[in-house]
C-alpha cells in the first residue's frame, strides 16, 4: 500500500502545519487548564521574610534556660519587641522572626515558668525557621511558558501576587459529523440507525486538549450539506474536525468538498490501526482533520494527530507522556500496519505492564473505558510474546 504514509511521517506533518495562536490576559480565577504564554519569575523572595515554622519562642540560638516572655509575634502581626539574650518573644507560625531572634524553640520543648517567664531547651541558629526566599529567590524563574496551568502552577502564581497571567487563546473547533444513520442522543432510534458517539467523545477530548467548540453541525450523507457545514467551520474556527465520510465509498462526500473548499491536502490515508483513512489539510491558517468514522479511530486518531495540533496552537509542548511497558499478553502485530492497542497500564516488581482492553475492534467503542494509553506496536508478521517492550502513549 505504497499510498500510506507513516504514522511519524502523518505526526510530523501536522506538527509542522500546526502554528501558534494569539494571546490573552486571562485572570487566575480562570486560568485551570490553560497554558502560560510567559515565563513567569519571582518579583520577590518567596516566603518574602523570615519566619518560624513552629508555634513556640523565638530566642538568641544558645544552650536553653529560664527567659522572660516580651511581646508576641503573631501571623500577620510582627512583634516590635526585638529578642535578646535573657529575652523570648512568643512566635506562632507562619509569624515574622523578630529582630536579634536566630532560633525558635518549639512550644513542646518548653515550661511555663510562670510570672511572665518561660523555661526554653536549647537551641541552634536557624533552628525552626524559614528563611526568606527559600522556595523562590526574587528573580528565580518560577513557572516558564508553556506550562498547563493546573492547581500546582496557579497556586504558585498566587504566591507571586499574580491575578492574571498571559495565556494561548483557547483553539476554536468546529465540529462536522457525517453519517445518514446517526442519531441525536436523546432521540428515539429507528430501524437501521446508531447514536453519534463521536460528538460526544471528539467534543470532550477537544475540551480536554484546551480547545472550545464554537460550532457543531450534524449532516447526512449529502455532498452539498457536507460542503456547507465544513464551509460555515472554516469560516469560524482554528481548527475543524470532521468525522466520517472520508473514505472511498459512494456516499463519502467530505474529500470533493474539502477540495472545492479550497482546503489543501496535506495527507490522506495513514498505515495505522486503528485510522486508515484519516485525511489532514489546511486552508489559510485553519487546520482541517478529517476523521474515521470508527469511534475508536476518531478517538485514536484524535489523539495522536489533533491533540498534538491543538498544543502547538496554545505554546505546550504537542508530545504527550510515553513510556515503554511489556506487553502482558502474547499481540498478534498487524503485518503491515501500526497498531494503536487501548491499554491498561499498570505496574508490577519489574516496571510498567501494558494490558490490552480486549477486542480492538475499531467500532467497539467500550474497548476505550478504562483505557490509560495507546500502546504504538509496529507492524509485524509474527505474534509479540508478553513481555515485549512497547511504546505507550499516554491518555
Ligand atoms: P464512515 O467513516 O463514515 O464510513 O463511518 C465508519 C463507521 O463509523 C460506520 O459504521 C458509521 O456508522 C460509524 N460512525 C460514523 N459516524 C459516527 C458517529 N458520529 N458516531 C458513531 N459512529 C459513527
Ligand atoms: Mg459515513
Amino acid at each position: 500500500m505504497a499510498d500510506l504514509i507513516s504514522l511519524g511521517e502523518a505526526r510530523a506533518a501536522v506538527l509542522s502545519a500546526a502554528e501558534q495562536g494569539p494571546l490573552e490576559e486571562v485572570a487566575l480565577s480562570a486560568g485551570l487548564g490553560r497554558v502560560l504564554a510567559e515565563d513567569v519569575a519571582a518579583p520577590f523572595d518567596v516566603p518574602p521574610f523570615d519566619s518560624s515554622a513552629m508555634d513556640g519562642y523565638a530566642v538568641v540560638a544558645g544552650p536553653g534556660g529560664e527567659l522572660e516572655i516580651r511581646g508576641e509575634s503573631r501571623a500577620g502581626h510582627p512583634s516590635a519587641e526585638p529578642a535578646r539574650p535573657g529575652i523570648a518573644v512568643a512566635i506562632s507560625t507562619g509569624a515574622p522572626i523578630p529582630d536579634g531572634a536566630d532560633a525558635v524553640v518549639p512550644v513542646e520543648r518548653t515550661d511555663p515558668a510562670g510570672d511572665g517567664r518561660v523555661r526554653v531547651s536549647a537551641s541552634e541558629p536557624g533552628a525552626n525557621l524559614r528563611r526568606a526566599g527559600e522556595d523562590l529567590r526574587r528573580g528565580q524563574p518560577a513557572v516558564p511558558a508553556g506550562s498547563l496551568l493546573g492547581p500546582a502552577e496557579l497556586g504558585v502564581l498566587a504566591s507571586l501576587g499574580r491575578d492574571r497571567a498571559l495565556c494561548a487563546t483557547r483553539p476554536r473547533v468546529a465540529l462536522v459529523v457525517t453519517g445518514d444513520e446517526l442519531a441525536e442522543p436523546g432521540e428515539p432510534l429507528e430501524p437501521g440507525r446508531i447514536y453519534s458517539s463521536n460528538a460526544s467523545a471528539l467534543a470532550a477530548q477537544a475540551a480536554q486538549a484546551g480547545a472550545e467548540v464554537n460550532l457543531r453541525s450534524r449532516v447526512p450523507d449529502d455532498r452539498e450539506a457536507t460542503e456547507a457545514a465544513i464551509g460555515a467551520g472554516l469560516d469560524s474556527a482554528d481548527v475543524v474536525l470532521i468525522s466520517g465520510g472520508v473514505s472511498v465509498g459512494p456516499h463519502d462526500h467530505v474529500k470533493p468538498a474539502l477540495q472545492a473548499l479550497g482546503v489543501q491536502e496535506h495527507f490522506w490515508r495513514v498505515s495505522l490501526k486503528p485510522g486508515k483513512p484519516t485525511w489532514f489539510g489546511k486552508r489559510g491558517r485553519t487546520l482541517v482533520f478529517g476523521l474515521p468514522g470508527n469511534p475508536v479511530s476518531a478517538m485514536v486518531c484524535f489523539q495522536l494527530f489533533v491533540r498534538p495540533a491543538l498544543r502547538i496552537f496554545q505554546g505546550a509542548d504537542p508530545e504527550a507522556v510515553r513510556v515503554s511497558a511489556r506487553l502482558a499478553e502474547p499481540w498478534k502485530a498487524n503485518p503491515a500496519r501500526t497498531e494503536a492497542v487501548r491499554c491498561r497500564v499498570r505496574t508490577d516488581e519489574r516496571g510498567l505492564v501494558a494490558e490490552p482492553t480486549g477486542d480492538q475492534g475499531s467500532h467497539r467503542l467500550s474497548s476505550m473505558l478504562g483505557a490509560d494509553g495507546l500502546a504504538l506496536v509496529p507492524s509485524a508478521q509474527d505474534e509479540l510474546a508478553p513481555g515485549t517492550d512497547v511504546v505507550v502513549e499516554l491518555l
